[in-house]
């Protein structure tokens, strides 16, 4: 199908038309199956009356998917070189808007409001660029858009990181930091033959379903996070011994015992092994006795 532009024959037709090449900096491995796309499409619960937002569209492999499914399609990319690729290869959908902004800069919650109504459900799809996976859905998530769901293809270990249940070795403070938003879960893995160069790493398509609240209750957000990458700092360290590194100057170790004991938490546990609900009521409990 002619329509499809991720097909190996089509990307090399475009590719050698503009004289492109691939800039490793910028994560760039494009997409080759139409039937990973469809899957992409299909775990993201798009339909016609949806709003996607893409982060990198490459030369519009997906895009063009999103601008069959959904409604209307903005997409961010940062390689100039890309803009006038995607004005020829998306040039019979009308529906998309591709504004050339580093993601990471970008205002994207005023994006929502100028190209999307109030009344549309809004999801974010992308094949990521995995240098800056993680401190784009951190970015994203923190800003707290009005976004239902992230279904992105990322590194195989984020993602299983990202979905983690406590008491697993992918289980740490980037869990936490995504659970707090998002329901987390790994739809499928996907193998290195799909993409264009092939890249080093295996990859997965993860699904990230937002929460209308967070499903503890934190006294503090950022003094919650930073107990969380304290817990964690030294992974083979107990709970005790992370805790009184990282208060060292604060209070002595048995300080930290009587409110570990208090609160009803094993001091010689791993961090590995506590519950979001746990680090919670760990963390707000040295919130209370710090302020
Ligand atoms: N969506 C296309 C596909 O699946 O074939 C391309 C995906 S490729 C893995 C990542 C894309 O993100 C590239 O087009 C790259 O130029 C773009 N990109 C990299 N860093 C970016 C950033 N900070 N903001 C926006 N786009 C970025």
């Amino acid at each position: 199908n002619k329509r499809h532009i991720a097909t190996p024959k089509r990307t090399n037709e475009i590719l050698k038309k503009y004289g492109f090449f691939f800039k490793k900096s910028l994560g760039q491995n494009f997409l080759i199956d139409v039937n990973i796309l469809e899957n992409i499409i299909k775990h993201a619960g798009i339909d016609k009356t949806s709003g996607a937002i893409e982060i990198g569209p490459g030369i519009g492999a997906l895009t063009e998917q999103l601008a069959i499914h959904a409604k209307n399609v903005v997409a961010f990319e940062i390689d100039q070189r890309l803009l006038p690729i995607l004005n020829d290869t998306l040039s019979d959908y009308s529906n998309v808007n591709v504004i050339h902004q580093d993601i990471l800069e970008a205002n994207v919650k005023e994006v929502i409001d100028t190209h999307f109504s109030s009344d549309q459900e809004i999801h974010i799809v992308a094949n990521l660029p995995y240098y800056i996976t993680t401190p784009i859905l951190t970015k994203l998530l923190r800003d707290r858009l009005p976004v239902s769901s992230y279904t992105v293809m990322i590194q195989k270990e984020v993602a299983d990181r990202m979905a983690a249940k406590p008491n697993t070795k992918s289980y740490g403070s980037l869990t936490i930091a995504m659970q707090y938003y998002t329901h987390a879960e790994v739809v499928m893995h996907v193998p290195k033959s799909v993409f264009m160069p092939q890249p080093n790493v295996d990859s997965s398509i993860l699904k990230l379903t937002t929460r209308a609240h967070p499903p503890v209750d934190v006294l503090d957000e950022s003094f919650f996070f930073r107990i969380v990458q304290a817990s964690f700092a030294q992974r083979r360290k107990t709970l005790r011994n992370n805790l009184t590194s990282h208060f060292k100057e604060k209070y002595n170790k048995e300080t930290i015992s009587t409110i570990l004991e208090r609160i009803g938490i094993d001091g010689t546990r791993r961090g590995e092994s506590l519950t979001m609900e746990e680090f919670a009521t760990l963390a707000n409990a040295f919130f209370k006795l710090s302020n």
